[in-house]
């Protein structure tokens, strides 16, 4: 289903002059987004309110996710500066509130956690008051690098589930369903304050019950925080969208998910991994 997007993904034009003057800043620290490489429809917004979810480890990832517009192929060697050049964007825009997520390094002995735990370090040491989340690949199941990233300190621990548990082998080859509810459920294991994070894109096939049962899944791995959006097909060559899901209907996931136990979900068609990020971490705290 391509063409004409429903009314409701109407928004304003970003000011050019905010948008170049971000690129700006990203192109000269040799920095990337998942704001540019996901194709995000919300990256107007968030650049003109001047804030950007990082992507570290480079732009190219190692997996073949077919909803997915990143880069794929054989990534570039792990930048050592890239830390460091992230602090700096961070104190530029001034933010105290960073969200820092990679590609899949499936090619790293470490599946990129050591570069995770340099930057939520650097980012701590540094910035005082800061809240890092961090939205982290599966590691392959690795418990050793989980381990690390929870010992670095971030606030927020993030992991997509991205679509029902039926759909993995199609939407996400390489990835398994149990592998990453059980990455959310370790890192509660091994400290009970960082909150958790898992997100869901609707529109790719899967039913109401399903998404009621992957709800219920990742509460019963303690995830306390919960996106849920509509799925938009990046080119021709990616999964289409089967159906778009109207307004109401996620409200009314928010409103189960709020019954379930979720600290807070935010649910409704432009909602992506980052979307009210802090407001959503102040949720969970309070
Ligand atoms: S693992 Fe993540 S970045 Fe890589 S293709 Fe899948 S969704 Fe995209």
């Amino acid at each position: 289903m391509r063409g004409r997007l429903p009314p409701w993904f109407k928004q304003r034009l970003a000011d050019p002059n905010v948008m170049s003057s971000m690129h700006g800043l990203l192109d000269g620290l040799k920095l990337h987004t998942i704001c540019q490489s996901a194709l995000c429809p919300n990256i107007g917004r968030c650049f003109t309110a001047g804030t950007a979810t990082f992507l570290i480890l480079g732009d190219t990832c190692t997996r073949r996710c077919t909803f997915c517009a990143v880069k794929k192929g054989q990534p570039s060697p792990v930048d050592e500066a890239e830390p460091e050049h992230l602090l700096e964007a961070v104190k530029n825009l001034g933010l105290s509130y960073v969200v820092v997520t990679s590609v899949t390094r499936d090619d790293l002995p470490d599946g990129g956690a050591s570069q995770f735990v340099h930057t939520v370090t650097r980012l701590r040491e540094n910035v005082p008051g800061i809240t890092v989340e961090v939205l982290v690949p599966d590691f392959r199941g690795s418990e050793e690098a989980i381990r690390m990233v929870v010992a670095s300190g971030p606030q927020v621990i993030n992991h997509n589930v991205e679509t029902v548990s039926r759909l993995y082998a199609e939407v996400r080859p390489g990835a398994n369903y149990d592998r990453s509810l059980e990455l959310l459920y370790a890192v509660k294991k091994l400290d009970r304050t960082i909150v958790t994070k898992s997100g869901l894109m609707l529109g790719l096939g899967e039913s109401r019950e399903e998404i009621i049962e992957v709800m219920s899944d990742l509460r019963e791995a303690n995830c306390n925080l919960l996106t849920i959006g509509q799925y938009l097909q990046p080119s021709p060559q990616h999964h289409p969208v089967v159906r778009f899901i109207p307004p109401e209907e996620f409200v009314g996931y928010e409103a189960t998910g709020r019954e379930m136990g979720f600290a807070e979900v935010a649910s409704s068609p432009l909602v992506r991994s980052s979307y009210r990020a802090a407001e959503l971490y102040n949720k969970a705290k309070n």
